[in-house]
């Protein structure tokens, strides 16, 4: 398929559920889709044609570059060199200094606080030794990271104190001369919040309103938004992630994850992506994030990131309820990325929108009863009825 003015084709490195979102939004814009994923049954290859190679195959990915009017990526682990080579041919957004950046947690937050973006307390660990020199540094609690490659909680080991460390040793130490590691102080944070944002090629920058994020074992569980925090801790969340989209000269959709203690912000990382805490902004806001995305990688005008009322998202891992028991709540919205259930795997979610606190909570209710799953919007209630 060729590109011309009218009808742009934009090339998505990674097939999964965020490509196909991706989709979604740009098919009413006019937009054709491409998608390269090393798997032949990547769930974006419902509504874009899908290249099965990998994303280190630079004559594959030369081939897949031909006729793009852009290149971008639901997946932030493409190797940096190989964003490298398709810039040589196409425009790709966001560009290889960013993803550089976020593919690894030390750089990342070395870059955080030389931006005054304050984060946990974190030391390189190269060997064992290092592991005993960065805990009398950081103290515990304390989690070892690998710092490429991890995510969803995984590459993580907790230490409840220093008497942990060869157990994390021996969990993760294998991968200190591969992916590298890094340890952080454990945050006894109050709030998750994480705010997400787009950068134009103009750099033109919006942010969507702060979305309150819950995890279950290191992966997120769900999302309210906008998130009920105090003013000054949300222009603090947003003049952090305009110093980073500025300062990175970043072009698309990129999510800031913070942890709120005692009143202040650490920023624990970025994705330079569209992101699932952001999932809320397709029915919630006035434009998605999937769709500013696109707006801005293709250098057109962004649309307003102001949200509709109020939203909550839930993910569904492993197994996808019954669509139909949820749709009869008022509100509800319902996501189903046809992906074979897997244990664990993210295949869906649904977003609840109401036009206030009270409504929303009452719609949270009805859908946990519907879906049997009212200890995962339990929280969302509670902070909506706390006022
Ligand atoms: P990550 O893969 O770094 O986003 O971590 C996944 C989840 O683990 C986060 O969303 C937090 O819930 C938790 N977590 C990660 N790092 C820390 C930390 N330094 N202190 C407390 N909790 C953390």
């Amino acid at each position: 398929m060729s590109a011309n003015a009218s009808a742009p084709t934009v090339g998505i490195l990674g097939g999964g559920q965020l490509a196909r979102m991706m989709a979604l939004a740009g098919l009413p814009l006019g937009l054709h889709f491409r998608v390269i994923d090393p798997h032949a049954d990547a769930c974006a290859a419902g509504l874009a044609p899908l290249r099965v190679a990998g994303f280190d195959d630079v004559a594959a990915l030369a081939q897949f570059a031909d006729g793009l009017a852009v290149a971008t990526f639901d997946f932030e682990n493409v190797p940096a060199a190989s964003i490298e080579a398709l810039a040589t041919r196409v425009p790709v957004h966001p560009g290889s200094a960013a993803l550089a950046t976020a593919q690894d947690r030390l750089v990342e937050k070395t870059c955080f606080n030389r931006l005054g973006i304050p984060t946990p307390g974190f030391a390189a660990v190269d060997d064992r030794a290092g592991l005993d020199a960065a805990l009398a540094e950081l103290g515990a609690p304390a989690i070892l990271k690998t710092r490429r490659f991890g995510y969803d909680g995984k590459g993580q080991f907790r230490l409840r104190s220093t008497a942990d460390a060869d157990a994390a040793w021996a969990a993760l130490g294998a991968q200190a001369d591969t992916v590298g590691l890094i340890l952080e102080a454990f945050v006894p944070f109050q709030r998750e919040l994480s705010v997400v944002a787009v950068r134009g090629r103009d750099g033109d920058f919006r942010c969507w309103p702060p979305t309150r994020n819950w995890h279950v074992d290191g992966v997120l569980s769900l999302s309210l938004a906008p998130a009920r925090v105090a003013p000054e801790i949300e222009k603090q969340a947003i003049g952090y992630a305009r110093a980073l989209a500025e300062h990175l000269d970043y072009v698309g959709v990129f999510a800031l994850e913070l942890f709120e203690v005692d009143g202040r912000l650490l920023a624990n990382e970025m994705a330079p992506r569209v992101h699932n805490s952001g999932h809320w902004t397709i029915e919630g806001a006035e434009t998605s994030q999937f769709e500013n995305h696109l707006r801005a990688v293709l250098g057109w005008p962004l649309g307003s990131t102001a949200a509709r009322g109020m939203s909550c998202m839930l993910n569904f891992l492993g197994d996808m309820p019954d669509a139909r028991a949820l749709l009869a709540v008022p509100g509800a919205h319902w996501h189903d990325y046809g992906k074979p259930a897997r244990a664990g795997r993210k295949i869906g979610h649904a977003t609840l929108r109401a036009d206030d606190a009270a409504p929303l909570a009452d719609a949270l209710e009805q859908a946990g009863k519907a879906l049997g799953r009212e200890a995962q919007v339990a929280p969302a209630i509670s902070c909506l009825r706390a006022g």
